[in-house]
């Protein structure tokens, strides 16, 4: 009992010191799903195909990330730090993911591709030279469908089909998954974590799919990372190597990064307490008191911590937080440990 006072007050110290601005705005977000908010939040994760989605998790009492929630989380957990790593989501494709390949090579950068299991099948000699060229071969499922929409079963012959593809190709079974939409919830959740993988997510959106233009793309990377406003953010960068625009803008982006100093990681590089907040693992509802495993002065793991279901206009007071634990609103997500 007194271990789970001690945790509740780290806790709820860490929330008040670190969160309370974001949680106030997501809470905000949460109450208020106006459609444009909906669809906002719904292409932040790749695709404008399901504008439905945000609302239909968040009307379940499933459990639900939002994922610009974990952004801005992330842009201020990473504030100080020049730093980026390049994700590259829907690949391979014949015709642009071997520029972009050519690009990182001649610029000695690595980067994460997260493939689809249909396009590995189809063109298993791309995977292989991602692998071959230190790059991280990620799972980004078979073939992209929403997964919070799936049974159990589904979710995991989604993920392991890739798998399985994968480490046939390359000889290494993928360690890190990134679902599609960024679309999880409880179920899907628990089928990560049975198949061993770690949850990457992403912070700098370039939107490279909906533009489809290369200087978009550049000024996305410009203003989420706060270059030109001289504030320097790190964060996980999220493109497509599947579009010539894009393939056209990973040149001057690297450019711009450069010329601002920033350092280009790969996600299994980042320094610790990179690595910890964006590639998420095992979170947790806390219906439960809190175990003493998500103590971060035990677990040394940080933390970070959302409310579910917030009521508009209600304050984020530490009885409120208590509150949100007892209904199980209190979402607590235990970063990666290495
Ligand atoms: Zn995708």
């Amino acid at each position: 009992m007194r271990n789970f006072k001690i945790n509740l007050k780290t806790i709820l110290t860490v929330c008040m010191a670190l969160t309370i601005p974001t949680i106030l705005s997501a809470a905000t977000s949460f109450a208020s799903v106006s459609p444009i908010e909906t669809k906002s939040a719904v292409s932040n994760t790749e695709s404008p195909s399901d504008t439905n989605m945000e609302e239909n998790l968040i009307n379940s009492d499933q459990l639900c990330i939002d994922t610009n929630l974990g952004r801005s989380r992330l842009k201020e957990l990473l504030l100080e730090k020049r730093a980026v790593a390049l994700t590259f989501d829907d690949g391979p494709h014949p015709l642009t993911t071997p520029y972009i390949l050519d690009i990182l090579k001649k610029r000695h950068v690595k980067a994460t591709f997260f493939v689809l299991g249909l396009q590995a099948k189809k063109y298993p000699e791309l995977i292989k030279r991602i692998h071959d060229e230190g790059h991280i071969v990620g799972n980004h499922t078979y073939s992209h469908k929403n997964l919070s929409k799936l049974k159990t079963a589904a979710i995991k012959n989604e993920i392991e089909n890739t798998n399985k593809l994968i480490e046939k190709i390359t000889g290494e079974k993928p360690k890190y998954i990134r679902p599609p939409y960024g679309a999880i919830n409880k179920t899907v959740i628990s089928a990560i974590k049975d198949a061993g993988m770690s949850m990457v997510l992403w912070t700098v959106d370039t939107r490279d799919w909906h533009s489809k233009n290369e200087k978009s793309v550049l000024k996305e990377v410009d203003r989420q990372l706060h270059i030109s406003k001289g504030d320097y953010i790190g964060g996980a960068i999220l493109m497509h190597d599947i579009y010539p625009s894009t393939v056209r803008s990973l040149d001057p982006v690297l450019d711009k990064l450069a010329a601002n100093e920033y350092k280009v990681y790969s996600i299994n590089n980042l320094g610790n307490s990179e690595s910890d907040f964006w590639s998420v693992k095992t979170p947790i509802i806390c219906k439960k008191p809190i175990s003493l495993h998500a103590n971060p002065e035990i677990s040394k793991n940080p933390l970070m911590i959302s409310l579910l279901k917030e009521k508009p206009k209600e304050k984020v007071t530490q009885l409120g937080m208590l509150k949100a634990r007892k209904e199980g609103n209190l979402l607590i997500y235990l970063a990666m440990s290495n």
